[in-house]
């Protein structure tokens, strides 16, 4: 009997020991368990949409094509692409992964951790349904905050126009993309710092007033909504930067430079 005794209060105090045991198992299992992947496989003309639709593909060599398509199958695998009142093509997915992967093609393994979701719209859509305290009536695209966390809106003409007209600065896709990688450090303000070496934060922002200033006087080519705040700044410069890479830094060679340090990319020499 006394064995027994002496048996159950050495289990009660190791009690809190096989507690401890325990919870190391259960955090060590969620660091490492990796989710399975969704097989991702692309509409068997995927190369051919990818070439009539998107320049920058065409600008790859062989090698870095593929890349980029290993890129575009890895971020359809944890983002889903819906419509709302309207359908959603193949063109549309790869044009969705496009505008995503071409902005973190620079960089070995970025994921979009802070995105799960894209909602296609079939025009402009009227930003007060989604944010409580918008201000603009009609919008091209958004990154969601609070409730709608996590969550890109985009308009399909709006994406598609993007890549269709090849002399355009424009490109609403890459635009929403860019304010996601300027929102990994917690704010969009123009400043990427998860991005930018710290070093060149001043001098950045520096370029950023400079060529705000300029845009106010009606003394730049950059589009004129680039001036609302630095962040939007950020993102109409990048479309600029990645849609015509070899203008842009003809007309703004200082810009052009640190932008190539941001995205770890030269768009001019692929
Ligand atoms: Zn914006």
């Amino acid at each position: 009997m006394e064995v027994c005794t002496t048996f159950v209060s050495d289990i009660i105090d190791m009690a809190p020991v096989i507690v401890l045991i325990v919870l190391i198992l259960l955090i060590v299992f969620f660091i490492f368990y990796k989710r399975p992947q969704k097989k991702v496989i692309l509409p068997g003309n995927f190369r051919e949409i990818l070439s009539e639709h998107i320049s920058y593909y065409n600008r790859l060599d062989e090698k870095n094509k593929i890349r980029f398509e290993e890129k575009i199958k890895e971020f359809l695998s944890y983002v889903r692409i819906d419509g709302i009142d309207t359908t959603v093509e193949d063109l549309d997915k790869l044009l969705v992964a496009g505008s995503a992967v071409i902005p973190i093609f620079g960089f070995k393994n970025w994921k979009y951790d802070n995105l799960r979701n894209v909602l296609l719209y079939p025009a402009s859509f009227n930003r007060e349904e989604f944010l409580a305290s918008g201000y603009e009536k009609n919008t091209l695209g958004m990154i969601g905050n609070g409730p709608m966390q996590r969550v890109m809106i985009l308009s399909k003409p709006a994406l598609r126009s993007g890549f269709a007209n090849k002399e355009s600065t424009a490109n609403t896709g890459i635009h929403e993309f860019v304010h996601l990688l300027d929102k990994e450090d917690g704010e969009v303000d123009g400043l990427p710092e998860v991005l930018l070496n710290r070093k060149y934060n001043s001098k950045w922002i520096e370029l950023m007033n400079k060529n705000i200033g300029m845009i106010l006087q009606e003394r730049s080519d950059i589009s004129y909504y680039g001036a609302t705040n630095k962040a939007e700044f950020f993102a109409v410069t990048s479309e600029y930067f990645f849609n015509l890479p070899g203008l842009f830094k003809e007309n703004h060679p200082d810009l052009f430079e640190l932008m190539c340090l941001i995205f770890n990319q030269d768009p001019t020499n692929l």
